[in-house]
């Protein structure tokens, strides 16, 4: 049975998500299991530089209350730690803190500034059986995923799952993207690295979420939702339900289900009921794209589609500032920086991963359809 604990909290309220943070730890028992000498390690997700109210990261108050709530079990030891996107410095790890509203935390937790990792051997994975991951996440005892919900441009969501993506230091994510050009292989090597750390637990704030173009570059999306479960697979799936995709089609849940992680069957959900709340999906999403065809047309123009056409990134110039973070990002090496303007060099190569869409902070990347070669 893998319990998923619903609570409709509407606001990030401090009062609120305390109330609910102890409703969560009651209903899985985790209070009992977790030691006051223990190392744990809360994992945000913190992509990038950008305020809470972008609704790209999970939001200070939700980690703030499942601190204190640690601190009231008397644990010693509360380390906050992430990845975000582009490299693993501790200057950028300062200015994500500052622009994501973590700074206060301090006062509560330590907030990881060290930048060192290691491997972590995981003789099971399907696809890799060792990852480089950082030193927070590698030494902690018990760790608390704390994902946002958010749709986003090549895995469809992102929730418990894909937030344990920022486990792996700076810029060999990128690698990771370069070795697992398709969505496939991609969503397997999640899958490894989920069961390779295997959080204790998962929190989701889906208080407000992301729609359209996520992870980074969507807009708000009012939820009203915070999850928590043992079983992050489970969870995922309930919250594909609350973004309104079919949870077979987020492919790292349909494989979760394929190599028999969990059971649907056996997803219990305790609390309030859940409701399809019907986010705008992004652009790179089959669905969305032929959203503008009329319906009788949509069976031909989206098989046809999907055969010949793949979407790749393109860049508008006018909006573009020339900071070079798409071409560090970009795992095949094909945007360069020219006149202080991105250029794609060798469109062919683009895998679609997305992540030069993700990381630009003057949203000066959009989803183009190009024929396949
Ligand atoms: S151009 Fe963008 S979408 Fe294409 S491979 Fe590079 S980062 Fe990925
Ligand atoms: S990240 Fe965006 S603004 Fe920066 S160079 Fe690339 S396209 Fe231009």
């Amino acid at each position: 049975m893998s319990i998923v604990s619903v609570i409709k909290v509407d606001r990030y309220d401090t009062a609120l998500l305390e109330r609910a943070v102890d409703e969560h730890f009651d209903r899985l028992g985790l209070s009992g299991e977790i030691k006051p000498d223990m190392k744990v390690l809360i994992k945000p997700n913190l992509l990038s530089a950008r305020k809470p109210e972008c609704v790209a990261t999970t939001h200070p108050e939700v980690v703030l209350a499942i601190i204190k709530k640690l601190r009231s079990l008397g644990v010693a030891s509360v380390t906050v730690a992430d990845s975000p996107g582009g490299p693993y410095l501790s200057a950028n790890l300062s200015s994500v803190y500052s622009a994501c509203g973590y700074k206060r935390l301090e006062e509560y937790a330590a907030l990881n500034h060290s930048t060192g990792s290691g491997k972590v051997r995981n003789e099971a994975g399907r696809v890799v059986k060792e990852f480089d991951i950082i030193d927070p996440i590698r030494e902690a005892d018990y760790i608390i995923n704390v994902a946002k919900l958010k749709t986003h441009s090549l895995t469809g969501m992102s929730g418990g799952i894909k937030n344990m993506f920022g486990a792996i230091p700076g810029l060999v994510k990128p690698e990771m993207h370069y070795r697992f050009p398709a969505i496939g292989g991609f969503s397997e090597m999640l899958l490894d690295l989920c069961e390779t750390l295997r959080p204790n637990v998962t929190f989701i704030d889906a208080v407000i979420g992301m729609e359209g173009e996520g992870p980074n570059m969507g807009t708000p999306k009012d939820c009203g939702y915070f999850l928590a479960s043992r079983d992050v697979y489970a969870q995922d799936e309930v919250a594909a339900g609350i973004i309104g995709i079919p949870a077979d089609k987020v492919e790292m849940i349909r494989l979760a289900k394929e190599r028999g992680l969990f059971d649907p069957g056996e997803t219990v959900l305790v609390g309030d009921s859940i409701e399809c709340m019907n986010f705008s999906l992004p652009q790179t999403d089959d669905d969305s794209y032929l959203s503008g065809i009329p319906s009788f047309m949509r069976g031909t123009v989206g098989f046809f589609a999907k055969r010949f056409l793949k979407p790749v990134p393109a860049v508008s110039k006018k909006s573009c500032v020339g900071c070079g973070k798409c071409a560090e990002s970009c795992p095949q090496h094909i945007i360069e920086i020219k006149n202080r303007k991105a250029v794609i060099i060798k469109k062919s190569d683009c895998i679609s991963c997305f992540c030069c869409q993700e990381m630009c902070p003057a949203h000066s990347i959009t989803v183009k359809r190009r024929l396949r070669r």
